[in-house]
């Protein structure tokens, strides 16, 4: 298959237990998959985590792991009938001393107790996505009064945004604090939090998830209006961001996603951090087996705006082509990827760089880009040389060798990088790039005259140590 740059993170679910899907997903080259916990019992996490190192040890390609924790998600509870109509212009209200199972056409029960404090007449609800809208006219003790503004029918514990931000959840439940420990036990590649506020929320997370022995890079989800005040602290905090458009969207109105993703992208890759572009990428192929025009360009732009990856949701989750829409995103993201702005770079060109492994990166993304370059194997022990070099636009691929799991778990997230399972014996430089280039031929087409980048570093098994570029051509001896 084609090395597409851009990776696909697929969500698992019911649709992808179904005998054969997952394998079709393999094959159709999904990169990265994610266990959603807002859904199903820790026990679905497990089988479908087990079945997916399974297919990799199979196919001898890594598909890496994101689990993704439920966070405080605000919800209503429940109604007696499952759901009421509401119309526009009537009264309803949300109270917290409401039984959990009393909601009705007027009223319905909320767990998260701060929301009358936090509401003051004005205030805009966001229920369902935005799809049912709410203005507090009044606060009565635990009761907050409003007016439909946008009715329809709202169901069972449904989520509630506030317009503009401001509700104060602390980033961690106690549910995801439970779920912290199978995710630990699974040996997720990467952790997603859900609803930070704060880049303390997020080194708080840190904290807790390296305490319960979670190894795991982490992904902050953008998603709340007042995590972009500290965009740069939060992308800092973390390994990887997500453009959350589905709640964010919700938070800020929708015509402000396009520019909010752009910037948010372009800032991720400049403090050497990871984009992934979520929600409603393919939505329509949730029941159609092709997208819409829409949806076509909207994956094509997010390779244009540099995202690392790209995620499907429900799509893949609970959709009737899942295997379909990884196809699509994948033969999008090839030609999007033949678009020379997306291989030319002037990222970091007046840096001046306080440290050799990160200038080594640096120059070997220079050549690549500016000499007739196959592709670069970079021999690496924490994957940081990596991450520096697929920060620079490119159209050369960055292939990862290293011995270490938890480095090529990571890296399937990297844009243009790809994981190679790397040990040598041998202590001979000529003979190690050798076995390098009997590797790069299990993924592209090695003819002699082809031209490969090799960085590495004296000795093996230091961290930090890259500290050589060699360039060779294949079919003419390969000489220390
Ligand atoms: P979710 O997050 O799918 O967990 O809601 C993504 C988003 O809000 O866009
Ligand atoms: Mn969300």
């Amino acid at each position: 298959m084609m090395l597409r740059r851009t990776k696909i993170l697929a969500t698992l679910g019911p649709a992808t237990d179904q005998p054969g899907v997952l394998e079709g997903l393999f094959h159709a080259g999904v990169d990265v998959v994610r266990l959603n916990f807002s859904h199903g019992s820790a026990q679905d996490h497990i089988n479908r985590a087990n079945a997916v190192r399974e297919l990799s040890r199979k196919t001898g390609r890594l598909v890496g792991i994101l689990a993704d924790l439920q966070g405080p998600k605000i919800r209503i509870a429940r109604f007696k009938n499952g759901s009421v109509f509401l119309n526009e212009g009537q009264d309803f209200a949300l109270d917290i001393n409401l039984d959990e199972n009393e909601g009705d056409h007027s009223q319905v029960g909320i767990t998260y107790e701060p929301l009358a404090l936090e509401v003051k007449p004005g205030s805009r609800l966001l229920l369902d996505d935005g799809r049912i809208v709410l203005d507090v006219v009044s606060v009565d003790n635990m009761r907050v009064n409003c007016t439909v503004v946008v009715g329809g029918v709202l169901s069972n514990n449904k989520g509630i945004n506030l317009l503009g931000g401001g509700l104060s959840a602390a980033a961690l439940t106690d549910k995801d604090m439970e779920d912290i420990k199978t995710i630990a036990e699974i040996g997720a590649d990467y952790v997603a939090i859900s609803f930070p506020r704060s880049a303390d929320d997020l080194h708080k997370a840190r904290r807790l998830l390296r305490e319960a022995g979670c190894e795991a890079g982490i992904v902050a989800k953008v998603e709340r209006a007042e995590a972009l005040k500290g965009l740069d602290a939060i992308i800092l905090a973390s390994d990887a961001i997500m453009v959350a458009r589905g709640d964010l969207g919700v938070e800020i109105g929708d015509a402000n996603l396009p520019a909010v993703q752009k910037h948010m992208i372009k800032r991720t890759r400049e403090l050497n951090r990871v984009a992934i572009t979520a929600t409603q990428m393919m939505e329509s192929m949730i029941d159609n087996p092709i997208p819409t025009r829409a949806e076509v360009f909207d994956v094509a732009n997010a390779v244009y705006d540099g995202t690392d990856a790209i995620m499907l949701s429900a799509e893949t989750a609970s959709g009737k082509y899942p295997i379909k829409a990884v196809e699509a995103m994948h033969r999008i993201c090839i030609e999007a990827e033949k678009q020379p702005s997306v291989r030319v770079s002037d990222h970091r060109v007046s840096i001046q760089f306080e440290r050799v492994d990160e200038a080594i990166a640096m120059s070997a993304m220079y050549m690549a880009n500016h000499t007739k370059i196959a592709g670069i194997a970079a021999l690496t022990e924490s994957g940081s040389t990596v991450l520096w070099m697929s920060r620079i636009s490119s159209g050369i691929p960055i292939f990862a060798f290293s011995s270490h799991q938890k480095t090529l778990g990571r890296v399937t997230l990297y844009r243009g990088v790809f994981p190679v399972y790397f040990t040598h014996e041998a202590q001979d430089h000529a003979e190690v790039n050798r076995e390098i280039i009997d590797q790069l031929k299990k993924y592209q087409n090695v003819k002699d005259g082809d031209k490969f980048i090799i960085t590495k570093g004296d000795l093996t098994g230091v961290q930090g140590g890259t500290n050589a570029l060699k360039v060779f051509t294949v079919g003419q001896g390969l000489t220390p």
